[in-house]
């Protein structure tokens, strides 16, 4: 089993200040993903999963204690990872689970939206359908044939997977008021709705498919200002739309997405 785990989406977040360290608050809130990503392991476990890789995709990419994940999970941290979100994940794996998702850049009222650099990428549209991280990141679930089979964060999040992802166990644990403001069910509460939803999830797996992308795929990207779309465009397989929108065409899933996490990288050059 591979848990690609965000941290925006997990229940009672609604600030950067919570996600971001060092800071007390970050402190309490990373010990609440952690409690997150044990429920998925332990629903996964119950169903009669015996082997897990963590890999901690939010910010510095170092949230997690790696002692206190649950089912002996191998723990893969740190920046600058070619697959970013995704490193770590072939075709050894049965399935893929994103938990603590979070909206797309260009959603409305979803907690903290964003996309991979909120300050140089306005929208990604994955077919001509808008997608957040999930969309994009089940490309690479696509390459090794490996489908994702559950997702949690608020309710904007999961519509925008669904897509991509048709069938999706979908775990809600907070409803988004605003970019900044949320409404979740207790703590309590979402680890227990993550554990069943894990549970199912793999109970299901017969019959879930890897992502439905078709391919030849395109993904387009919207940046903030021009800058970042004619960096975008020293990439090979990269071609300008307008000023500030650039498009993205490959068959292989698995090219796609590294093209655009060059992209995303980039920017970053740029931005931080
Ligand atoms: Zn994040």
């Amino acid at each position: 089993m591979f848990l690609s785990t965000d941290m925006e989406g997990t229940a009672g977040v609604v600030d950067w200040g919570q996600v971001r360290g060092p800071a007390q608050e970050y402190e309490y809130y990373r010990g609440q993903l952690q409690a997150e990503v044990n429920a998925a392991i332990d629903g996964a476990l119950a169903a009669g999963a015996t082997e897990f890789l963590v890999n901690d995709s939010h910010s510095t990419m170092q949230n997690l204690r790696p002692d206190e994940l649950h089912g002996r999970a191998g723990y893969l941290s740190g920046r600058h990872k070619p697959l970013y979100m995704m490193e770590g994940l072939d075709d050894s794996f049965d399935a893929a689970m994103f938990i603590s998702y979070h909206g797309a850049a260009s959603s409305t009222s979803s907690v903290l939206f964003h996309t991979y650099n909120p300050r140089a990428i306005a929208e990604v549209r994955l077919n001509g359908t808008l997608t957040g991280e999930a969309g994009i990141n089940a490309l690479v679930a696509l390459a090794y044939g490996v489908p994702v089979v559950l997702i949690s964060g608020d309710r904007v999040t999961i519509d925008e997977a669904q897509p991509f992802c048709p069938g999706i166990e979908s775990v809600v644990v907070k409803e988004s008021v605003s970019h900044n403001a949320a409404r979740s069910v207790h703590p309590e509460t979402a680890r227990e709705l993550i554990r069943e939803g894990a549970h199912r999830a793999l109970d299901r797996l017969p019959d879930v498919r890897p992502p439905a992308i078709a391919l030849p795929a395109e993904l387009t990207i919207r940046f903030h200002n021009q800058a970042f779309a004619d960096l975008a465009c020293a990439l090979r397989d990269v071609e300008k739309v307008d000023d500030r929108v650039v498009a993205i065409r490959n068959d292989d899933p698995l090219h796609l997405f590294r093209t655009f996490i060059a992209t995303v990288f980039l920017s970053r050059a740029v931005t931080d």
